[in-house]
């Protein structure tokens, strides 16, 4: 895969364009659609070439969730999470887990999630309120985790919970058939990224061998912050640059094909205009900026973080802003619906609020900017 943005845009048209208008309707995961993903070779874009994937890095994984983000914001966003889990795995798991879980990817289509933010600890993920008893080679883990994306479909869930190190944490692999593992998807119900199926996840007194951990003991914040961080925070800029592209090329469109009885055009009013080219502003600005802190993170540039979290504030601020300028041009036809307006502005609240927050992340960078510890 070497085109990865043009083989997204490829990708979405034929095998996500088609389920995007049910998934959001109906509030249901792109069952159909990660299959595909699976078939096409997307689910092993970052599992290195000797496990059999195309060991691809942050530019990819940015330019595959953009091109799907421009197409539909819930896939993108759950195939962001499982290429954010592999990374993890890529970088710290074991020879053994690696095996197992590329293997299962590759051959069955699997995927994973991020099992994470708790009901206590909210935002501040990497905090976790769990308990974890050790016994020999076995540690058994409860409590409960608040919104996971892929919830009950993804075969992995990576969990943070404490080490024995005290004041550490260590991130593992769950499988979805481990004992005393269970969802609340009935409490999924949220305002857009309705296929997302984000809901509550119980670990109920869940025993996994200390092979399921990924990493050496006390190494889960180091992941969080040198793996997670980059491959989510960048994900997250792709994902609603994305979605704010959407609202352009849709409100622009139907700005030009929209007559009035004298025949002109809905485009041809300079409001119009103005806010068209608002919209464009903000979404190409978003993707470039995107592209370029994946770009900046890669070759390790001083800046880089800087960057990254600069791109994934401003993507999730344009995608709200292009929706509210987009609900403006589309008039009364985007707001009955006739226009998929309205799912894109639902979809790009979630932006703001998804941990590490739109306002964590702006004191994050001020932080970063100053030379000072984050977070
Ligand atoms: C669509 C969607 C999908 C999600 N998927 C996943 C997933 O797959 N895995 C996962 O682990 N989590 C997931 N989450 C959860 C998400 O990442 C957050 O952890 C969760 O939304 C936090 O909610 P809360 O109400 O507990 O936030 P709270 O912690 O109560 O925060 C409430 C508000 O206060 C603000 N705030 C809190 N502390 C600070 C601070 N120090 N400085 C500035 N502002 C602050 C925040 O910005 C936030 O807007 C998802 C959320 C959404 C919306």
């Amino acid at each position: 895969m070497n085109h990865v943005y043009q083989e997204g845009k490829a990708f979405a048209k034929s095998y996500i364009l088609p389920y995007t208008e049910r998934t959001d309707k109906e509030s249901s995961f792109p069952e159909e659609s990660f299959k595909e993903l699976g078939e096409r070779g997307f689910l092993k874009l970052l599992i290195p070439e000797e496990y059999g994937g195309f060991g691809k890095g942050l530019e990819e994984h940015a330019q595959a969730c953009l091109a799907f983000a421009e197409t539909c914001s819930t896939t993108a966003l759950c195939y962001m999470m499982h290429n954010v889990a592999v990374m993890c795995l890529v970088t710290h798991g074991s020879e053994e887990l690696k095996k197992k879980i590329f293997a299962d990817i590759i051959e069955n289509g699997t995927f994973m999630a991020l099992a994470y933010s708790e009901f206590g600890t909210g935002t501040h993920f990497y905090i976790t309120e769990m308990t974890a008893k050790v016994n020999g080679d076995s540690t058994t883990f409860t409590g409960k985790k608040s919104m996971v994306t892929s919830a009950a479909y993804a075969s992995y869930y990576l969990v943070l919970a404490p080490s024995v190190e005290e004041g550490k944490i260590n991130n593992w692999v769950v499988p979805l058939e481990s004992e005393g593992l269970s969802f609340e998807t009935s409490e999924w119900n949220g305002l857009g990224m309705r296929g997302n199926s984000s809901c509550p996840m119980n670990l109920n007194q869940v025993t996994l061998h200390s092979s399921y951990r990924i990493g050496a003991e006390g190494s889960g914040e180091e992941q969080v912050f040198n793996v997670v961080a980059p491959f989510f925070i960048t994900g997250l800029g792709a994902v609603y640059s994305g979605t704010a592209m959407h609202m352009y090329e849709i409100a622009s469109s139907h700005a030009v094909n929209r007559k009035y009885p004298d025949g002109s055009s809905l485009s041809a009013i300079e409001t119009i205009q103005v806010h068209i080219g608002n919209m464009y502003k903000q979404a190409s600005a978003a993707k470039a900026i995107t592209l370029e802190a994946a770009r900046a993170g890669v070759t390790g540039e001083a800046d880089a973080l800087a960057k990254i979290l600069s791109a994934r504030i401003f993507a999730s601020e344009a995608a709200i802003e292009c929706g509210r300028l987009a609900m403006r041009v589309g008039g009364g036809k985007a707001y009955n619906k006739a226009l998929p307006l309205e799912r894109l502005l639902r979809d790009a609240y979630a932006g703001q609020i998804m941990a590490p927050s739109a306002d964590v992340l702006s004191v994050w960078l001020g932080k970063a900017l100053t030379g000072q510890m984050i977070p």
